[in-house]
C-alpha cells in the first residue's frame, strides 16, 4: 500500500545517463518510466525535477559568464525533461512539461494552478528549466516546487543509496543513516543536496527520502515504504 498521495521526484541528469555518464540512456529511462507508470496506476500524482549535469552544468567553464553559464545549464534541464516526458509517453503516461519561462510551444509556462491541475488528472508534471535563475540548482528548484505543490515527500533517487557520515568510496567504515534530521545535514554539510536546497526544507517542513536509483524497483519501494534509503525529516 502506497505512503504518499502526492510525490515529486528528483532525476538528475547523471542517472538519465545512466553508464554512458553523458546525453541519455534510454534503457535506464525505460526502466524509470515502468515504475513510473505502476505508481500512476495506483493513483499516486507524480511531479518530475531533473537535473542537467548530463549536458552541462553552470560550473562547466571557467571562463564564461556565469550567467549565461546557468542558462545553458537551465536548458539542458528543459531538453531532459522533453526527453524523459516522451520516454514516460512511450509507455503510455500522460505528461505536461512546464517552464517558469516562455519556450515558445515546447513547453507550458509554469503555474501552480496548472500544475496542480495536471497533477490531479494522473498527469506527470515534468517542472523544467529550474526556478529560471541563475546561481540556483535543479535541488533548489526541487524543493520549491515540493512545497508549492503542497508534495507530501521529495524522493531523490541518486547514485548512492542514502546519507552517510562521511564518504563511502574514501571511508569504507562510513555508517549510512536511516533516518536524519535535515538540521543535522545542514550543521555538518552533508552534501545531500545543496545548502540553499536544505534551508529551504527546513524552513518548510518538507521530508525527503534518499534512495539508489540503480537498486531494482527503488522507485516503487521507496513509494511503498520498503526502502533501505535514508529518510530525511524536516
Ligand atoms: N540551473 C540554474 N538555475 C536553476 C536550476 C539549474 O542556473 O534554478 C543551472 C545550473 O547551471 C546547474 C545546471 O542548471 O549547474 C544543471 O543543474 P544541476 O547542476 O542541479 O544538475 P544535476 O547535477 O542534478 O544533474
Amino acid at each position: 500500500m502506497a505512503k504518499y498521495k502526492r510525490v515529486l521526484l528528483k532525476l538528475s541528469g547523471e542517472a538519465l545517463a545512466g553508464p554512458n555518464k553523458t546525453g541519455f540512456d534510454e534503457a535506464t529511462c525505460l526502466e524509470i518510466a515502468r515504475q513510473v507508470k505502476e505508481l500512476v496506476d495506483q493513483g499516486i500524482q507524480i511531479g518530475v525535477v531533473t537535473g542537467g549535469g548530463n549536458f552541462w552544468r553552470g560550473r562547466t567553464s571557467k571562463n564564461i559568464d556565469r550567467t549565461k553559464a546557468d542558462q545553458i545549464g537551465t536548458l539542458a534541464t528543459v531538453m531532459n525533461c522533453i526527453y524523459v516526458s516522451e520516454i514516460f509517453r512511450s509507455v503510455g503516461i500522460q505528461t505536461a512539461v512546464l517552464t517558469p519561462f516562455a519556450c515558445s510551444s515546447f513547453t507550458e509556462l509554469f503555474s501552480k494552478d496548472l500544475a496542480v491541475k495536471y497533477m490531479e488528472q494522473g498527469v506527470v508534471t515534468f517542472f523544467a528549466g529550474g526556478t529560471g535563475h541563475p546561481y540556483f540548482s535543479t535541488d533548489t528548484a526541487l524543493v520549491l516546487r515540493a512545497v508549492e505543490m503542497e508534495a507530501d515527500i521529495i524522493l531523490s533517487g541518486k547514485s548512492i543509496d542514502g546519507v552517510y557520515d562521511s564518504d563511502p568510496a574514501v571511508n569504507p567504515d562510513a555508517k549510512k543513516y536511516d533516518e536524519i534530521d535535515i538540521n543535522e545535514v545542514i550543521n555538518q554539510r552533508l552534501g545531500v543536496i545543496d545548502l540553499a536546497a536544505a534551508v529551504l526544507c527546513m524552513e518548510n517542513h518538507m521530508p525527503m527520502m534518499i534512495f539508489g536509483l540503480n537498486e531494482e524497483n527503488s522507485i516503487v519501494n521507496t513509494v511503498q515504504g520498503t526502502t533501505h534509503g535514508t529518510l530525511v525529516t524536516a
